[in-house]
């Protein structure tokens, strides 16, 4: 059978014969050996993107060890454990590891046993560790999530602003920066302050074309969630995204009452519960974590099958890193996430009345605006998330704005009516009221607080009896959401704009979407056998005809048994793309096994036989 060399040489040799695979993605070849021939890069690439190999390949190709800066403490066990599991001799150095742990560790680097070790940012304010480091020969620096340098970003880590550091005082390191987040502001500050000017600047499309971009509005959140999980993906691995630790403890109960595997994770929980939670999270199948954007930089579980947002995000940004956390393995995924009125009364008001200065409550409000224009489009959602990152892209035929194009209406009248009655309002008794109120106006609603002010005498009460009570709120909610309704700061009144009376005059016309809860066609629904059993319940084996489905879910039961005997991750033995590929292959040798994208040659050492049997049996 066929053996690889002990000690690779060329970059490609080292994709095939440690990583498995064949070609290099996107830029990585380009990276690659740009940094192995000693120039420093600036790498950015999307989520799932492969920057890992950008530094990995280089430290293994270039003598001496590389050493990575990343501020993921908790992950850093899990990183070199999967590197192990593919004979990269790896380690670390943080805050988690005994003095003698560290002791040998360091040891270890000095004697040359390493290829990468993992570093922590703040250690290289401690001079000790300074000048651990030169006694050692580097082969590479790596800068893992640099965008954690910028002040601007929604990262920023002080010890970051150490890593100027590494070039001054050993100039003739390569390094290399990378980072999913690429707004031009944070890529520039990323140059500047790390000192990158003289680097070549890699940047790859952010388009994550496996990912499927769904928006629903929000009617009852959990239930649209259960429903999303039963009849899409029951049983895979999911990330759900709530904004306070209260919903995020709701939510998961809810989901355990509903028979689904989920924990929550939230700053508020004792250490050890979040880091247990995590743990399982990584190891187990099909576990799924609610979660406040406290959870997830960093981790890079490859199966995560969708990320729900139940909350809206704060940013474009925001919502892309969190979403692409979904399918880094390139398998189907989906980005699903119910959004309504309150969130945007919420976020417009937390905005007026957080601490912070004019200029910074602007950027914040652009921020959401872009983020609600993303939530609103009638066109395709894919093409103008990678607009805001400055790209150009047709309509992608894998979002629900392309599967399902909303039905659009002239919302002007309605418009209108609901904005009068605020200046009427106004004017005439110096009030203002929420959405509720307004709304109970438009309708001719007799309620006790209507009767209380006075409401029904005004002249636009009763006259919008021609939408429901959730239309009116979808009418408000696009109002909002377009800058031509204003909410007030204490109380979430509403006000209008210097838009709005543009509207009111007929000079401006208003395009609307009617609100539907849009079923976009599953690929995936749950196929049973003779026996009723299921065939498989993972979205990742879409592409598999039914007898390979059955092989696939072999594997997947084989491959759980072996992650929990070895206490590694599953998809630290093979990640589902490569389960997916062995089950429509079917190997019958070692030979064949080794020629499939993603299996090395230590993995084919380790698992080569037992996979071979799951195959044959
Ligand atoms: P990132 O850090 O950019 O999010 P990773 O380095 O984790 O991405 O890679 C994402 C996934 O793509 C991983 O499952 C990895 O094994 C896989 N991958 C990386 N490079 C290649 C390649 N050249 N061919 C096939 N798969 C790859
Ligand atoms: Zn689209």
């Amino acid at each position: 059978m066929t053996r690889v060399p002990t000690e690779p040489a060329t970059a490609r040799d080292v994709l095939r014969a440690t990583f498995g695979y064949d070609s290099f993605k996107g830029d990585q070849e380009g990276v690659i050996s740009h940094v192995i021939a000693g120039g420093d890069a600036l790498v950015l690439m999307p989520t799932g993107g492969g920057k890992s190999l950008c530094y990995q390949i280089p430290a293994l190709v270039r003598p001496g060890v590389g050493v990575v800066i990343s501020p993921l403490i908790a992950l850093m066990h899990d990183q070199v454990t999967a590197l192990e599991a593919l004979g990269v001799r790896a380690g670390f150095l943080n805050s988690t590891q005994s003095l003698d742990e560290q002791r040998d560790m360091e040891r270890a680097a000095r004697d040359g046993e390493l290829d990468l070790l993992y570093l922590a940012p703040e250690r290289l304010g401690v001079v000790r560790t300074q000048q651990f480091l030169d006694q050692l020969q580097i082969s590479v620096f790596a800068i893992d999530e640099a965008h954690c340098v910028s002040q601007w970003g929604h990262d920023f880590r002080p010890d970051y602003l150490r890593l100027s550091m590494l070039h001054e005082r050993w100039p003739a390191v390569p390094r290399v920066a990378l980072t999913a987040t690429a707004p031009p502001a944070v890529r520039r500050e990323i140059i500047q302050r790390l000192g990158l000017d003289a680097a070549r600047t890699f940047v790859a499309s952010f388009d994550r074309p496996n990912i499927r971009y769904r928006i629903e509005p929000k009617q009852q959140p959990v239930a649209q969630l259960v429903q999303l999980i039963r009849t899409e993906h029951d049983g895979d691995a999911g990330i759900v995204y709530c904004l306070s630790r209260a919903s995020v403890e709701k939510t998961a109960e809810a989901l355990v009452r509903e028979g689904i595997t989920a924990l929550p994770y939230h700053a508020g929980l004792p250490a050890e519960v979040r880091s247990a939670n995590q743990a399982r999270f990584l190891r187990e199948d099909g576990v799924v974590m609610v979660a406040t954007i406290a959870f997830g930089m960093g981790i890079d579980k490859p199966d995560v099958r969708f990320v729900a947002h139940l909350d809206l995000p704060k940013s474009i940004e925001g919502y892309y890193q969190e979403t692409g956390r979904a399918g880094r393995d390139g398998l189907p995924a989906t980005a699903w996430m119910a959004y309504g009125l309150a969130d945007v009364v919420q976020q417009r008001q937390l905005i007026a009345t957080s601490d912070g200065d004019a200029a910074h409550k602007r950027l914040q409000g652009q921020h959401l605006d872009a983020m609600l224009g993303l939530c609103e489009t009638m066109s395709c959602r894919r093409q103008l998330i990678l607009e805001y990152f400055g790209e150009h892209a047709e309509a992608c035929g894998n979002c629900d704005t392309c599967l399902n194009p909303p039905d659009v209406f002239d919302g002007t009248v309605a418009a209108q009516k609901l904005l009068s009655t605020i200046v009427r309002l106004r004017r005439e008794r110096n009030q203002s009221f929420g959405a509720g109120q307004l709304i109970d106006i438009l309708l001719g609603r007799r309620t006790a607080k209507i009767d209380q002010w006075g409401h029904d005498g005004l002249s636009t009460f009763g006259i919008g009896t021609e939408l429901a009570e959730t239309q009116w709120r979808a009418v408000v909610r696009q109002l909002l959401a377009g800058g031509l309704l204003a909410v007030s700061a204490d109380h979430g009144a509403l006000g209008i704009t210097d838009d709005s009376w543009a509207v009111l005059r007929g000079e401006r016309t208003v395009e609307m979407r009617h609100d539907v809860v849009t079923r976009v066609k599953s690929p995936s629904r749950k196929k049973v056998d003779a026996r009723g059993v299921p065939v498989t319940r993972s979205v990742a084996a879409t592409a598999l005809g039914e007898q390979d489905r059955d092989l696939f879910e072999r594997l997947r039961t084989w491959r759980a048994e072996t992650a929990k005997a070895a206490s590694v991750p599953a998809y630290v033995v093979f990640p589902d793309a490569v389960l997916v590929s062995i089950a429509s292959a079917r190997p019958t040798s070692l030979d064949e096994l080794f020629a499939i994208s993603g299996v090395g040659a230590k993995k084919l050492e380790t698992y080569g036989d037992d996979v071979l049997l799951v195959v044959a049996a």
